[in-house]
């Protein structure tokens, strides 16, 4: 049986990070969809739709990884997508406290899915969404972090 695994997140916006991490997966699973969750909780800097054209841009090499939005519950929609694995990446021990709460309500709700972790290359393991707006929004040089659209996005947005 195909085995999809889903990477939520609210990519705001897509990192060199996360595609390291979805390079990773796509190698691993038979198909990888890229969910970017609505967030507006977490006011984003970047529109859904935005954040889904840089994520397409950026991951336009790889043939089993879709992109689409969503603004549900996750479990729900892993399990109307179908998919039997959840996917987050972990970069460092400060993450683990808030991936171990999610990963356990997931389970709660969805217990047929499990959650698997990735860790990046090392030296994606620094990179964050908001550090890398940050630093952008300061004018630093954040090209080697993110795709040429992002970059080009970030310009835009933040300058
Ligand atoms: P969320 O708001 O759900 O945390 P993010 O887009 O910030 O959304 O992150 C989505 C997932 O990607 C999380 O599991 C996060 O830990 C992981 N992630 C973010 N940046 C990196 C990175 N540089 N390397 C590996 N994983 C990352």
């Amino acid at each position: 049986m195909p085995v999809t695994a889903i990477y939520p997140g609210t990519f705001d916006p897509i990192t060199n990070g996360h595609s390291d991490i979805i390079e990773r997966a796509a190698r691993l699973f038979d198909k990888v969809v890229v969910a970017i969750a609505a967030s507006s909780k977490k006011q984003p800097a970047f529109t859904l739709e935005e954040r889904v054209a840089m994520a397409q841009a950026a991951l336009a090499d790889l043939s089993n990884v879709e992109v689409c939005g969503f603004d549900t519950l996750l479990a729900d929609y892993v399990q109307q997508r179908g998919a039997q694995v959840i996917l987050r990446g972990l970069r460092a021990v400060s993450d683990f406290e808030y991936e171990f709460q999610l990963a356990s309500m997931n389970r709660r709700l969805a217990p047929k899915v499990e959650t698997l972790f990735l860790t990046p290359a090392e030296n994606y393991a620094f990179i964050s969404s908001s550090l890398v707006k940050e630093v952008a929004s300061l004018g630093g040089d954040v090209s080697a972090f993110v795709h040429p659209k992002v970059l080009a996005a970030l310009q835009n947005r933040l300058r």
